[in-house]
């Protein structure tokens, strides 16, 4: 199991298993995040379980496509989902245990930041991945 929490603590939640790490560059992620680029962790619907504190948890549409949430009390990013997802979208910086897997690919690199240098040993896509539902449509 894997646990996760805000800064401020208010909200926990907890994971059965991390099945993917990917970062995204996108201008979205980046400002969401305050930081180059998001780091998520996705874990299946029936997996995943808020322990605590999901009073504080404030959705965002940050497009027609996407809703992020972060918390009220501290601003953290937090889990979101949608109806038709089969997995939550976890921002990795929230995680407290080791989730086990590493990052295994870099979306949105067309977008990156112009001060950031990408890890040359992922593999990148410059906007979506083929066949996997990326955490944000890039100006969806
Ligand atoms: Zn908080
Ligand atoms: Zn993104």
């Amino acid at each position: 199991m894997v646990r996760g929490s805000c800064l401020c603590g208010g909200v926990r939640f907890e994971a059965d298993a991390i099945e993917l790490l990917s970062h995204c560059h996108c201008s979205m992620c980046r400002k969401a995040h305050g930081a180059a680029y998001g780091t998520f962790a996705n874990a299946y619907k029936t997996g995943f379980r808020w322990v605590s504190g999901e009073e504080l948890v404030q959705p965002y549409r940050s497009s027609a496509h996407n809703e992020r949430a972060f918390c009220r009390v501290c601003g953290s990013n937090l889990p979101y989902t949608s109806e038709d997802a089969d997995t939550w979208v976890i921002p990795a910086g929230a995680l407290d245990d080791d989730p086990g897997v590493r990052p295994a690919l870099q979306m949105f690199t067309a977008d990156k930041a112009p001060w950031h240098e990408l890890d040359a040993s992922l593999p990148s896509f410059p906007g979506h991945v083929p066949g996997y539902e990326p955490p944000e449509e890039e100006g969806a």
